[in-house]
């Protein structure tokens, strides 16, 4: 059973409540966590605000070497990090599990390390120099979800230290302890104060969001609660980044061969066990291959293994906490009742477990509640289209626009549909690939701004013009 602390101000901050992290898999108390107040909350803005004046004054240089070195600490515990993760959110140490997750952790540390913050000339003549400059906004507040909570804190910390600015993380109370070990892990070589954690309940963000000392939110997570935090910021004008939810669709045309495309299309929309946010969440196929698509699904899904994480032949681990479970389950019910046909799964009667069988779903209605909304979950509807103009307007007949994709040999076609995709990311042969110099980020409901690449870490920053 793992315990951790809160770190603010560089030490540990002393708790009086404490609450239970749950394995998944087993049900067993993977852990305990300090429930944060709100006097903890002003106590870790105020650390962080104290370390903010030394630590943006430090040249890039040194920024640079101090996130190297961070990098560096999570290399050292790669696997312990990843073990952790795996005991409170379920996911497979192998494979695209935990130990891909603390990789792509480091990558991206190593990544946003390395880049410059550029100084632009946008004038330098007879009239004078005009010089745009990136400053720090001071202490940021991140808020991160439940389904790959370490890399995504990653992707909130690092740019924004990298450019100057102090941090104060907020895990899902679903899965706080690796977040809390690797942020314990990042005061052995950062500064005091750069870095803090604070876990807690859903107030502590609401908190957050509102907070007078926090100059932006970035923030991972569901739309209404992306929602809830753009109106409570609005107050302090907080500057803002919003990854919010997807409902990703993919779009297979006729000169597809099903077999080659299957597992690409299924690990497209199974990543994770379906709770990544940009995982393809609703499969459009043309009429003349609809079925066979369909039985190479079927045939490809039945070769993974759903099972606990610490097992090597896991391939996908449980839903992660039992409301998502329900939601999953629900949407997969009400599909079927509305008509649609089960090709592999299945709606669950009385689980007394987490795990959920991967399901498969031949749907042609336009209202099945499983197209319309986000299931994040290990349950696919699969939509038969014959006309090209409707299914573009299908595929964009939603409140999100995080991703797409459009399965098909014809490289100009690809290019032709996918700048009238209203999403992101559009992706040719292949769903939900990321990298982090590549801008990453919603449209409409599914976010504002974006994360990774130049774009990202400069998101991080104000524009500060100086007229020479
Ligand atoms: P969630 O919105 O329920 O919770 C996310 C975080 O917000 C948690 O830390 C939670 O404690 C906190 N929170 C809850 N209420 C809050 C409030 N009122 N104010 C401030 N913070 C509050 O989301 P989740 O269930 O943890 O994550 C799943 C969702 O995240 C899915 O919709 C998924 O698509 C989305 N997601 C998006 C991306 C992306 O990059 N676009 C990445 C991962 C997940």
């Amino acid at each position: 059973m793992y315990s951790f602390n809160n770190m603010v101000g560089g030490k540990t901050l002393s708790a009086n409540a404490s609450f239970d992290v749950i394995n998944p898999s087993t049900h067993d108390l993977a852990g305990k966590a300090p429930l944060a107040t709100s006097a903890d909350l002003d106590q870790a803005v105020a650390a962080a605000a104290a370390a903010f004046p030394a630590w943006s004054g430090l040249s890039d240089a040194e920024r640079q070497d101090y996130c190297h070195r961070v990098a560096d600490k999570l290399e050292q515990h790669h696997e312990e990090l990843a073990r952790i993760l795996t005991s409170e959110q379920g996911k497979p140490m192998a494979g695209m599990g935990s130990m891909f997750e603390i990789g792509g952790a480091i990558a991206w540390a190593r990544y946003n390390a390395a880049l410059e913050i550029p100084v632009e000339v946008l004038q330098d003549n007879d009239n004078g120099r005009v010089e745009m400059h990136r400053k720090p906004i001071g202490v940021v507040g991140s808020i991160t979800p439940w389904n790959w909570p370490v890399m995504i804190a990653v992707w909130h910390i690092i740019p924004a230290i990298r450019t100057g600015n102090t941090v104060v993380n907020k895990p899902s109370p679903f899965t706080p302890l690796s977040t809390l070990r690797m942020i314990e892990l990042m005061n052995e070589v950062l500064p005091a104060g750069v870095v803090n954690s604070l876990t807690g309940d859903d107030s502590l963000g609401a908190a957050m969001s509102s907070h007078a000392k926090i100059g932006k939110i970035v923030f991972t997570g569901s739309t209404p609660t992306g929602q809830k935090i753009m109106a409570s910021a609005a107050d302090t004008l907080k500057r803002l980044t919003l990854e919010l939810g997807g409902n990703d669709a993919g779009i297979v045309l006729p000169d597809c061969d099903p077999a080659a495309i299957a597992p690409g299309v299924f690990w497209g929309a199974f990543i994770n066990n379906g709770q990544t946010c940009a995982a393809l969440k609703r499969l459009y196929v043309h009429d003349s291959i609809y079925q066979q698509v369909c039985d190479e699904l079927v045939a490809f899904a039945r070769t993974i293994k759903v099972g606990d994480g610490f097992d090597d032949n896991s391939d996908l681990g449980p839903i992660q906490n039992r409301m998502q479970f329900d939601k999953v389950n629900r949407l997969v019910r009400q599909s079927l009742e509305l008509g649609s046909q089960l090709l592999l799964g299945g709606p669950v009667d009385d689980p007394d477990t987490l795990f959920f069988p991967i399901t498969l779903i031949a749907t042609d209605s336009a209202s099945d509640p499983l197209v319309q909304h986000e299931q994040f979950g290990p349950a696919l509807p699969i939509i038969p289209f014959s006309d090209i103009d409707a299914v573009i307007a299908a595929a964009n007949d939603n409140q999100n626009g995080l991703g797409g994709s459009i399965w098909t040999d014809d490289q100009q076609q690809f290019r032709q549909l996918a700048s009238r995709m209203e999403c992101g990311s559009v992706w040719h042969n292949k769903h939900g690939a990321i990298q982090p110099d590549v801008p990453f980020g919603g449209v409409k409901c599914s976010g504002v701004g974006v994360e990774f690449g130049k774009e990202g870490l400069l998101a991080n920053t104000n524009i500060q013009v100086l007229f020479l």
